[in-house]
């Protein structure tokens, strides 16, 4: 069948990743990742920090006009030569992450609705969203006006302190263009601990720490499992696969992911 779009859903430390790459794969489809949505437009208008004028275009936790900033920094995007209304989403969603605040939905939505639209045509895994009831009124509605549907929505399960112990193991590629995510038990990097794709050495991320671990458990107990609650209310087949299995290996996690997500994309 044609597959147009899934969303895989967990835990942050469930064990996502690799039963991402066995969708897009299997199904010809892209990785959509919210992190990645970010870094990609918070570059975007990083182009152009330095040159564009932005005072006065966000008082007191409001935005001034779209009209007014896309004005601001058109010069600067001219001249570096970027899309303004990708530097707009990335000068709005830096507002939020400069100061280490929580990024409204309003601008995760319109942040993911653009990357999106600009990939519409190709489906997507959607990764780290829907986190919100919010956001997944707002993708039923994005796919609907995009000619597209959500599929399906896989979770995968795994208890809180499994996901402690493999998370505090997890080593990610610092390259960027790389970012290869490794566990020193269940997918290692070179015995001198080097990425096996492109040889830099992985680093341990200062979010695996142990108390921020617990916090994003805490995150998805309160804000995204009603998000996923609304895709399988809204009639979205949901299914559920272990994070853990007993053995971990490329065809296990291929075996066990396309055991369920099959018969559900058939039903
Ligand atoms: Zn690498």
């Amino acid at each position: 069948m044609n597959v147009q779009n899934i969303v895989v859903a967990g835990k942050s430390g469930a064990g996502k990743q690799p039963r991402v790459d066995v969708l897009v794969q299997t199904y010809g489809l892209r990785q959509l990742a919210t992190g990645n949505i970010f870094r990609e437009y918070l570059g975007t208008f990083n182009k152009v920090r330095g040159d564009a004028k932005t005072d006065g275009l966000w008082t007191d936790g409001k935005f001034a006009a779209d009209s007014a900033i896309r004005q601001a920094l058109s010069p600067a995007c001219a001249k570096a030569g970027v899309d303004v209304d990708a530097a707009m989403l990335g000068f709005k969603a830096a507002q939020y992450v400069d100061r280490g605040r929580f990024v409204p939905d309003e601008i995760t939505n319109a942040l993911l609705a653009a990357a999106f639209r600009a990939g519409s045509g190709k489906g997507f895994v959607l990764d780290g969203y829907p986190r919100t009831p919010d956001q997944s009124d707002f993708l039923l509605a994005l796919a609907k006006d995009c000619g597209t549907r959500i599929d399906l929505v896989l979770i995968v399960d795994n208890d809180d302190e499994a996901i402690v112990a493999r998370t505090i193991g997890r080593r990610v590629c610092p390259n960027k263009s790389c970012a290869k995510v490794f566990h020193l038990e269940f997918k290692p990097p070179t015995p001198d601990g080097k990425c096996t794709a492109c040889g830099t050495a992985v680093v341990l991320r200062s979010d695996d720490t142990e108390e921020k671990i617990r916090t994003r458990l805490a995150e998805f107990q309160s804000k995204a499992l009603p998000a996923i609650q609304r895709l399988s209310a809204a009639g979205i087949p949901t299914v559920s696969v272990p994070g853990n299995l007993p053995v971990f290996t490329d065809q296990a996690v291929q075996d066990s992911v396309l055991a369920v997500v099959q018969p559900a994309l058939r039903s």
